[in-house]
């Protein structure tokens, strides 16, 4: 880990204005940064701490929906009452990220800027070759050990996963990241591969994440967030998914419905396809089983990770039958 300038700024004003400086790593609960710097994937000229700054860390739930400011803690998001009872998914989704100890240092945007988990980007001594950390090195995995990495949404230079649970949920429910002079779709802000795997969201030098928004919905308020993964706990996703379900006054027919999963994709991946094939028609098993099979339309395999084209729609299933109350 390399010698660093660090900076706690007095403002968010002033932070924009650090950030702005080349070779600056904005530091909020640090459970990401400090981990990518100790493998020398990170290397910040100046660390600019923003764990302090007032006014970021409020959790509002009202009638219009959610907004979560940057700072707040994953644990008390997923505690905050409104939280539960407006977006079930988004408390699920954090409950079921990493150990009570991450939870309670990490914050939510932080959490959406978490990197992935491919080992062989985690490894800049034993693998050279990653296009994400060093463009057009190559990709170390493309023919290594691909259990963990994406059948959606990759690329010939970039089959990493997007490792993270909560943006799965927000994704789902349109959140909306508030950047300071913008304000970006989630869905849009976080980046597939193409031929430039280095760049991973829309985020410009100076900007920081203040908040996320999420709008009211009756799907989000009936919403389930499903992991599969190798142990119960303080693992990432093998395969996950957030549904949400708006019924019609006949409590059986679908007229909103959002499906999003996580673990299989380079990108939280929203499902509109699997939404669009249930959208007006009765929540039956057969039915159900039949669309989620959907979900992996345009799914590439690599040696490894077949199993989660099988794994991903059965996951959708469950959620979607849990959701529904027939499961
Ligand atoms: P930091 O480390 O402070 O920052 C992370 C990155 O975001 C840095 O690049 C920083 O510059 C940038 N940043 C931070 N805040 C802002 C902001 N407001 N605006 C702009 N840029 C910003 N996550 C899951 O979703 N599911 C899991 O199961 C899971 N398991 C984990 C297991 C382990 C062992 C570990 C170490 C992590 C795990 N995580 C998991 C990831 C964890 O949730 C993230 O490390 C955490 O959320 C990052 O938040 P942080 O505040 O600590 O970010
Ligand atoms: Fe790097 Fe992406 Fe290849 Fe992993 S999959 S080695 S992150 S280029």
């Amino acid at each position: 880990m390399r010698d660093f300038t660090y900076q706690r700024p007095a403002s968010l004003a002033e932070a924009r204005n650090a950030a702005a400086l080349p070779g600056a790593m904005l530091l909020a609960g640090g459970t990401t940064l400090l981990d990518l710097a100790k493998c020398g994937v990170a290397a910040p000229e100046t660390v600019i701490d923003i764990s302090h700054l007032p006014g970021l860390a409020s959790i509002e739930v009202g009638l219009q929906g959610a907004r979560i400011g940057a700072l707040a803690k994953m644990s008390a998001v997923a505690d905050n009452a409104g939280i539960i009872r407006e977006f079930p998914a988004v408390s699920e989704a954090l409950w079921q990220s990493a150990s009570a100890q991450l939870r309670n240092m990490a914050t939510i945007g932080g959490n959406l800027l978490q990197r992935t988990r491919c080992a062989y980007f985690r490894d800049p001594s034993g693998f050279p070759a990653c296009n994400k950390r060093n463009p057009g090195s190559g990709c170390s995995a493309l023919g290594g050990v691909t259990r963990n990495h994406a059948v959606l949404g990759a690329s010939p230079s970039c089959i990493a996963t997007n490792p993270g649970d909560l943006a799965v949920a927000l994704v789902a429910f349109d959140a909306q990241v508030e950047l300071g002079a913008r304000t970006v779709a989630l869905e849009d802000f976080l980046l597939t591969p193409g031929d430039h795997p280095e760049r991973e969201t829309d985020l410009q030098p100076g900007e920081i994440i203040a908040a996320v928004s999420i709008p009211a919905s009756v799907a989000a308020r009936r919403s389930t967030y499903l992991k599969v993964r190798d142990r119960q706990s303080y693992e990432f996703a093998a395969a996950s998914a957030t549904v949400g379900i708006e019924f019609e006054p006949d409590g059986r027919t679908i007229r909103d419905l959002r499906v999003a999963l996580g673990g299989v994709a380079t990108r939280p991946w929203r499902a509109r396809n699997v939404e669009d094939a249930l959208k007006g028609k009765v929540l039956e098993p057969d039915a159900v089983r039949r669309a989620s099979l959907l979900a992996m339309e345009g799914a590439i395999a690599q040696a490894d990770n077949h199993y989660k084209i099988e794994l991903a729609p059965r996951v959708v299933a469950r959620a979607l039958l849990k959701t529904g109350a027939l499961a």
